[in-house]
């Protein structure tokens, strides 16, 4: 069966994803109304800033209709600021911010900016043969998990080393960089799997 896979497009680096999930041959439709979300049957949320993206979706009446729809168990997969509106928990949030929830995971918002803002890297990444190579931009990493959560990479150099950078749970997945630039699908080829699996 065909699938449509909408990306959340009020804010944030859209025309990545759609271009990635076009190269894999599904409809990518950006989402910036309920009636597009309905269309879909899976959403990723893409990196920009978690803050834009949480007061946006309130003002437009996204934020609780996409809350609704990962509630009903919909597919989802947030890249940097969309791994932070995924998390069920936040640290160093702004004050009041919101986010849309579904992953039993505490992510911490620009948790590299202390030691380097933005910086590259191979990471092993459960399900793939070869490593991903991975850009970090003012990145969050995963403070810690709940027990239903599996972490799928970790930073494997440096100060950092052993944080968690990418994790799945159930239909849900998040990266703390961005799969979306570079011309690898990979990842975004798992998140299709789950999108077809559910
Ligand atoms: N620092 C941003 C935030 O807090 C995320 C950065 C990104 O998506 N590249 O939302």
């Amino acid at each position: 069966m065909a699938i449509t896979v909408g990306v959340f497009a009020l804010q944030g680096d859209v025309r990545e994803h759609v271009r990635t999930l076009g190269a894999l041959g599904v409809a990518a439709v950006p989402v910036r109304r309920t009636s597009e979300l309905d269309a879909c049957d899976g959403l990723v949320i893409p990196g920009g800033e978690s803050t834009t993206m949480a007061k946006l979706a309130r003002v437009f009446d996204l934020f609780e209709p996409i809350r609704q729809r990962i509630k009903e168990g919909m597919p989802a997969f947030g890249t940097c600021a969309g791994m932070i509106m995924l998390a069920d928990r936040i640290e160093d949030g702004s004050r009041d911010q919101e986010t849309l929830g579904g992953l039993d995971v505490t992510v911490r918002r620009n948790a590299f900016g202390r030691q380097v803002d933005s910086f590259e890297g191979d990471v092993d990444f459960v399900g793939l043969d070869a490593p991903v190579h991975a850009i970090f931009i003012r990145a969050p990493w995963v403070e810690g998990v709940g027990t239903g959560v599996d972490v799928l990479a970790r930073v494997e150099h440096g100060e950092a080393a052993g944080r968690i950078v990418a994790v799945r749970q159930g239909p849900l997945m998040a990266t703390s960089f961005h799969p979306e630039v570079g011309g690898d699908a990979r990842v975004h080829r798992l998140f299709l799997d789950l999108v077809h699996e559910s």
